[in-house]
């Protein structure tokens, strides 16, 4: 059973958790999603981690009564191997943590750089992970009980057949292409929209609110790949 930590600090959280399921369902994997909101639950039972979106300074704040980023931080420290999953303020969170800290990704990041709230869009992404032949990529677009559709541009193809992810930025950071040093995954355009570094993803879009499980997948084939010892 993998144990896959959910930081409980803001954003899409259940959403995160409806793709974890749904990405270890694809895999034939057994998971348990373990809700972290204070220090002490971020400890070496857990085997990933993901950072939603949010607003990050908000999620700064929140977590110092619990100290939950904090001990997100020296987890992520002490087991530099196991990967995690940063989804827009959780990009941020990645590249810029608090203190004296050294980034978890090697690539600089602004915050609110294309506008504000309003300026907020949806946008056809080439990624550079593979997609597996269990997964979905067709969003429902029935409407919920309030009559609205879930987001997301969904089925495009790129030119070389590959299925485009539907990207969904919600007043998103920008990468700052020229401090990037690790593994580009995801662009839209000629902007970089997501990274690898090592162990750990930083995407400025969520993943989350799409059918498009190819960031889960990979959360969770990271911890099968790297074997039971670290
Ligand atoms: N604008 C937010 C921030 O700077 C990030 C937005 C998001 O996570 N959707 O923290």
């Amino acid at each position: 059973m993998l144990r896959i930590g959910l930081a409980m600090l803001q954003g899409a959280r259940h959403e995160h958790e409806e793709a974890l399921l749904a990405s270890a369902i694809d895999l034939g994997l057994e998971i348990e999603i373990v809700y972290l909101r204070t220090a002490k639950d971020v400890d070496e039972t857990i085997d990933a981690l993901v950072l939603p979106g949010g607003e990050s300074t908000a999620m700064r704040k929140a977590s110092t009564s619990e100290g939950l980023l904090d001990g997100i931080y020296s987890w992520m420290d002490d087991f530099t191997a196991r990967p995690v999953l940063g989804t827009c303020a959780g990009a941020i969170l990645l590249a810029m943590p608090d203190g004296a800290r050294n980034p978890f990704i090697q690539a600089g990041i602004s915050r609110n750089a294309w506008g504000r709230q309003r300026q907020s869009f949806e946008a056809a992404v080439v990624v550079d992970l593979p997609l597996h032949e269990s997964s979905n990529v067709k969003v429902a677009r029935t409407a919920d009980e309030f009559g609205h559709t879930p987001l997301a541009v969904d089925g495009q193809i790129d030119n070389d057949g590959s299925a485009l992810f539907p990207g969904v930025f919600i007043r998103a950071p920008r990468f700052e292409s020229e401090s990037v040093t690790c593994d580009v995954i995801a662009r839209f355009g000629d902007e970089i929209v997501g990274v690898i570094d090592g162990s750990k993803c930083a995407v400025t879009f969520h993943p989350e609110l799409t059918g498009d499980r190819r960031f889960h997948t990979w959360l969770l084939q990271q911890i099968v790949n790297q074997g039971p010892t670290n």
